[in-house]
């Protein structure tokens, strides 16, 4: 569907002129949809890529004649129906994410931001990530990104040495990276953020932390960091089973994470999530509102979304998920406006794993406040308070439970996982416990 140009000038003009990084609080973050609002963050998965990579999983495909103006119309019309579906009128950021996205045309991109500015509220400021492979992203296409609202790029940059670059399939170089991120900078400037891996076969601490030494040297004010996850069905996992490498090590991927994360700190990132860090306040406004379980839509295929749907009695949240492959995914958007093949109901149990789980991610963890927005009855004191495993916790210096809510330390976010098994468990059986007539449901 064509879109009148003039109004999608009017809003790329106004983002322009908006391009002042949001201020977040030293201790806090960006505030996120509320969890039941008309507000949301917005997914757009672009599902192709030039190559795949020799660790990825990830839903995406290699084109082959890929019509990308029927594309584009299919994102705009599931957008447009995702915003009317769930009644969200407001839209406080925008991901594309991938696949490549950075292989897609800028007409695409300002399709689909035209597209949500008619249909919703997207204020001016909001923030516009785009994921950035260097091989796709040249100083020009950048800017033309920028021109279609784009104001936040994130470069999958990985690894500063060319030997792992190889090893996981990239299609860029040290080289090529560094040259993008100084553009990406000139462009975006405190608006990119990069990517480093961790944990690969055969890779050591001491260098790989002189690989982030030489970042910091010349990175911007955002940073995350991912250990390597073999995934089995990709060619990584293939080459370790037949023992051409070696398998990950896990203990020296744990010792890299804990040394890089001292390191961020002491070049003044704040490690605001367990595998991001940013400084000053360059936190990423959309991935705050998954860890914060706010709503979100997502466009594409494969992308996933939560929020509750409009005429479904209109308080319970559900899981979707678009379908996989894009010439179906095309296909159904078409007959049907959207291309969701799966809804899944989330009890309020469920729900409230999730605020436990995406909340303690975060440095600032859950405030009571927030807690009570999904859950008024049970307070983080009542479920928390009283556990000797929690107590426990806290006597080690891994947890804490105050007048501010229930957060990891810095050693406890490290050791997130382990932390959770036990605070499931007791959410689960004090749910179990929670009876209608002890706890009246509004
Ligand atoms: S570019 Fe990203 S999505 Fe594409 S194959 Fe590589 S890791 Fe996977």
């Amino acid at each position: 569907m064509a879109l009148p140009r003039g109004q999608a000038r009017g809003w790329v003009k106004a983002a322009k002129l908006a391009q002042r990084r949001r201020p977040a609080e030293d201790t806090g973050g960006p505030q996120s949809p509320a969890p039941g609002s008309q507000r949301a963050a917005l997914y757009v998965h672009w599902p192709y890529c030039e190559k795949r990579c020799s660790y990825c999983n990830f839903n995406k495909y290699i084109p082959r004649g890929v019509d990308e103006a029927a594309l584009r119309r299919c994102l705009v019309t599931e957008a447009q129906t995702l915003l009317r579906l769930s009644g969200v009128r407001r839209v406080e950021s925008v991901f594309f994410g991938g696949g490549t996205p950075s292989l897609a045309s800028p007409q695409t991109v300002a399709a689909v931001l035209e597209a949500v500015a008619q249909a919703a509220h997207l204020p001016a400021d909001s923030e516009v990530t785009l994921e950035a492979n260097p091989t796709s992203a040249s100083g020009s296409r950048l800017a033309a990104f920028g021109a279609a609202g784009v104001n936040r790029l994130s470069i999958g940059l990985q690894s500063l040495d060319d030997t792992e670059l190889q090893l996981l399939g990239r299609t860029h170089s040290a080289s090529d990276a560094l040259q993008t991120l100084a553009e990406a900078q000139r462009l975006f400037p405190g608006r990119v953020s990069v990517d480093l891996m961790l944990g690969l076969p055969a890779q050591q601490v001491g260098p790989w932390l002189r690989q982030l030494q030489d970042l910091l040297r010349c990175c911007d004010d955002h940073v995350s960091l991912y250990q390597l996850s073999l995934e089995r069905g990709t060619a990584l996992f293939t080459q370790v089973q037949k023992g051409a490498l070696p398998a990950p090590d896990p203990e020296l991927a744990a010792e890299m994470y804990q040394e890089g994360r001292a390191v961020l700190r002491e070049a003044g990132f704040r490690q605001y999530e367990v595998s991001n860090f940013a400084r000053n306040g360059a936190l990423s406004t959309h991935n705050w509102t998954y860890w914060q379980c706010g709503q979100y839509l997502g466009v594409g295929p494969g992308a996933h979304g939560r929020f509750i749907p409009q005429g479904a009695g209109g308080h319970t949240r559900e899981a979707r998920i678009q379908t996989l492959e894009p010439d179906n995914w095309m296909k159904e958007v078409t007959l049907f406006g959207h291309g969701t093949r799966r809804r899944i109901p989330l009890s309020e149990l469920e729900l409230l794993e999730e605020v436990l789980v995406m909340g303690l991610r975060t440095d600032v963890g859950i405030t009571h406040q927030h807690w009570q927005q999904f859950e008024p009855q049970l307070t983080l004191w009542d479920l928390f308070g009283a556990s000797k495993e929690v107590k426990g916790l806290q006597e080690q210096g891994l947890l804490l439970l105050d007048h501010r809510g229930l957060r990891c330390s810095w050693e406890g976010l490290a050791v997130l996982d382990s932390l959770l098994l036990s605070l499931l468990s007791r959410l689960q059986e004090a749910w179990q416990q929670k009876t209608p007539s002890s706890v009246p449901r509004g």
